[in-house]
């Protein structure tokens, strides 16, 4: 099968080609409850960037030669002898985490510290023809969702859905939540606020094209970030900042500002990473503050957004590349080239 391989990490993203497009083996069933998804389509991810910049080097055992990848949908193309949920021909959209379901982590509904493996992070993933993953991973679609228009949702999707929810269960109407970035997750996470709650919604962003896309998806303030965007916050919200600050960058200025908007007995929540939260002991204790993270999310959260996306509550933006465009779509991520997320297509 065709698939985008990764072969060398490039710690400065200085390479014009960062994957090779190439034949590979395919995938093989090897136990009971495995199946081999035909990839309809791959989400790109910041977090591919990281990888390739070395970051998940030293967290996740994985060896190059190996497939990114990891918010994959597509259709049934092999199951193993156990399979009795789904079969070929199905459509479905891949959960990112293989999860071990005996531990007491997955039984309690947290699957992303039980264990298991991390396909397109630690495993072979997406950026492929065929994907292998495992029937505990998937979530048939309903027929009004295409793979290729709901792959994304598999991890940006997932993770904006799961550090929302977290926030919509505080949020009462008249409170005020700032989202930080209306890239692939934030446009995401500005929809489901709206969906889940009846806060109003402050979006932040450097890039003009984000904030009216945040518009589109809901957003009732949008704020340029050219440097007042904490001010801009506090003006908006009488002074005291917001009661939920969502932060989707993570990264740069975006972490201190994010901690600044948020009001005290407030929540920050950091759902972008590659920055550090800096803030002085005394300063928590003062404002009551409290910061919160957010790993991509859970088997029931994934179900939960197919249903807000199968009502048409959720809609994704997608730009679509062809899966031998691996190179030029995250060149185009890379460089903030990218209205909403992009997906390929095998
Ligand atoms: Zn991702």
């Amino acid at each position: 099968m065709k698939a985008a391989v990764l072969n060398q990490y490039d710690l400065k993203l200085e390479r014009p080609e960062f994957v090779v497009y190439k034949d590979v083996p395919e995938p093989k069933i090897e136990s009971l409850f495995d199946v081999i998804v035909r990839v309809g389509g791959a989400g790109v991810c910041r977090t591919d960037l990281h990888v390739i910049e070395g970051l998940w080097r030293d967290r996740v055992p994985v060896q190059l030669p190996y497939i990114m990848g990891h918010e994959n949908a597509g259709w049934i193309e092999a199951v193993g002898a156990g399979v009795t949920g789904v079969k070929v021909g199905d459509p479905v959209i891949c959960h990112p985490l293989l999860s071990h379901g005996e531990t007491l982590a997955a039984r309690r509904g947290n699957d992303m510290h039980a264990g298991g493996a991390f396909p397109g992070i630690d495993s072979n993933g997406g950026y492929a023809e065929l994907l292998k993953t495992a029937e505990r991973a998937l979530i048939k679609l309903p027929r009004t969702l295409a793979p290729k228009d709901v792959a994304p949702y598999a991890d940006a999707g997932l993770t904006a859905y799961h550090a929302v929810k977290k926030a919509a269960a505080h949020l009462l109407p008249g409170d005020c939540a700032v989202a930080i970035g209306a890239g692939g997750l934030g446009h995401i996470g500005i929809q489901v606020l709206k969906a889940l709650c009846a806060a109003d919604v402050i979006v932040v962003d450097r890039s003009e094209a984000a904030l009216k896309l945040a518009r589109e998806c809901g957003a009732t303030h949008t704020v340029r970030a050219d440097g007042n965007e904490v001010d801009a916050v506090l003006a908006l919200t009488g002074g005291a900042g917001a009661q939920a600050v969502i932060d989707f960058v993570g990264e740069g200025a975006a972490v201190a500002n994010g901690l600044k908007m948020t009001c005290n007995a407030g929540y920050y929540y950091i759902v972008g990473y590659g920055g550090k939260v800096e803030i002085a002991t005394m300063e928590m204790i003062v404002t009551e503050k409290t910061i919160v993270g957010n790993l991509v999310g859970t088997y029931s959260d994934l179900v939960e957004l197919m249903a807000l996306a199968d009502r048409g509550l959720v809609n994704l933006t997608t730009r679509e590349y062809r899966l031998s465009e691996a190179n030029t779509a995250l060149q185009d991520l890379k460089n903030g080239q990218i209205k909403g997320r992009a997906v390929l297509i095998p």
